[in-house]
């Protein structure tokens, strides 16, 4: 595995971020770019849309008052910081960029008459557009059984779920178990359910829970992300407290007794039971058609779907071909990343110009392993061709140009204080 020092890998996804960040001069005014979904992807297209283009009226919808992120949401879980800070506003939005915000959720998308029903407060209305950008992030997979998440929270999109999972973690005792799934990638966040693991069984430490334990059931056949990291993590930093189970598909979940049956071990009555289950396309995306995996297919030039030039997916909802075979993964730095190049092609279409294909996207994610130090993991993106396995072009896509991870021995208190200022970086760059 090839690795970067931090520093390098910091100035090389600034590096990538800049190179989709390129605005055309498009003469595009008054065109109408409607955004489906105000987390990271939805509202950094409208930001930047806004920010090249200021005559160009953007019009965010989201069904919630405020975007409450995912990203140091495990640190919420455990008591280290409050739902506050990850709680994020879209005044600036709309105050500093003119964003038009619409509090609603789109119920449906006529691609043919360029138009989309939102229900809101007062009622339904249609938006008319000239493009359209959807980004509403995942929906889930219920695994099968009785799974009620109110019972048995993801806390995989941040918000009551978070809060919920919180407050199960307090009541654990001496000797309780906290029990959690992670599905098959793809999934949101490759290091972060490893990462929460981390983080709990460094808050049973913390609190005194003697003989406290973290049981991770792992549908996929290894640590998805930085497995060196992690590795150390479960085996040495937590020792004792973390059992790593691989190859534990998801049989039977019965969240009233916080029970679940898997291909590799079953566990009855545990103390909090946190299932992750696999993702789809959120459903205003997926009903734009989706792949064998529940996410739509898009071209990584435009964000473009297929057959609909004028209707965009970004963040995790899309589906985007790399070279080594894997999706690119699906991040907040990632949507954020998407949304510069799915503006930019929109403003070049807006006046008549071709996308650029010289782009590049990058995503990164930083991991508490304990209260006080941090792991990190950079990807970094570059449109060409994609070849098969015996060297032949098999169609265009992104070629992952490096993998940047920390080494388990950079797991430090100078990436924890990094994981700061990179967030607030990505908060700013995606929602002020
Ligand atoms: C514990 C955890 C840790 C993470 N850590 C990192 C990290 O370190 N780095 C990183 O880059 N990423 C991280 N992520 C991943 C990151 O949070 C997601 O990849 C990111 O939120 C995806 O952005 P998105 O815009 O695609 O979706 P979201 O942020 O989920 O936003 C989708 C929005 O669409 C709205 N929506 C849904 N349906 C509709 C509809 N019909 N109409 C209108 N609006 C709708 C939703 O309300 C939501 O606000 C983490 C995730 C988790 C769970």
């Amino acid at each position: 595995m090839q690795t970067l020092n931090r520093r390098k890998f910091l100035s090389l996804t600034a590096a990538a971020a800049g190179a989709a960040a390129l605005p055309p001069q498009s003469r595009a005014v008054g065109a109408r770019v409607v955004v489906l979904g105000g987390g990271f992807g939805g509202a950094s297209v409208a930001r930047y849309l806004r920010m090249w283009n200021p005559g160009v009226a953007v019009t965010l919808v989201e069904p919630n008052a405020t975007h409450v992120s995912c990203i140091l949401s495990n640190l919420v879980v455990t008591g280290l910081l409050s739902m506050n800070r990850i709680n994020l506003s879209y005044t600036a939005l709309r105050n500093n960029r003119g964003v038009q915000v619409v509090q609603g959720r789109a119920l449906g998308i006529d691609t043919g008459g360029n138009r989309v029903t939102v229900s809101t407060a007062n009622g339904n209305v249609t938006l008319g557009y000239d493009h359209l950008v959807v980004a509403p992030g995942i929906d889930f997979v219920p695994p099968p059984g009785n799974w009620n998440p109110s019972l048995t929270p993801h806390a995989w999109q941040a918000g009551p779920q978070t809060t919920l999972l919180r407050n199960q973690l307090a009541t654990l005792g001496n000797n309780d178990r906290f029990v959690m799934t992670i599905p098959k990638s793809p999934y949101r966040c490759p290091p972060g359910p490893y990462e929460r693991a981390c983080m709990v069984a460094d808050y049973l430490k913390r609190k005194g829970r003697t003989g406290a334990t973290v049981t991770v059931l792992d549908a996929n056949p290894s640590i998805q992300a930085e497995p060196e990291a992690f590795t150390r993590a479960f085996n040495v930093t937590h020792a004792g407290r973390i059992l790593y189970v691989p190859n534990a598909v998801v049989q039977s979940v019965d969240s009233a007794s916080r029970s679940i049956v898997t291909s590799a071990m079953s566990v009855s009555n545990a103390k909090v039971l946190n299932i992750i289950p696999a993702h789809r396309a959120g459903a205003i995306g997926a009903s734009l058609g989706v792949n064998a995996g529940g996410f739509v297919p898009v071209d990584p030039l435009t964000y473009a779907v297929s057959g609909v030039a004028n209707v965009h997916v970004i963040g995790d909802a899309c589906a985007v071909p790399a070279s080594d075979g894997k999706a690119v993964p699906k991040s907040g730095h990632m949507a954020n990343s998407e949304a510069k190049v799915c503006a930019d092609a929109i403003l070049r279409a807006l006046n008549g110009e071709q996308p650029d294909t010289n782009i590049a996207t990058s995503s990164a994610c930083y991991s508490p392993i304990t209260s006080r130090s941090a792991s990190w993991l950079s990807a970094n993106f570059i449109y060409g061709d994609i070849y098969d396995a015996n060297g032949g072009i098999k169609g265009k896509g992104m070629h992952r140009v490096d993998l940047g991870e920390a080494p388990a021995g950079e797991v430090n208190q100078d990436s924890y204080q990094d994981m700061f200022t990179w967030a607030d970086s990505l908060f700013y760059d995606s929602f002020a």
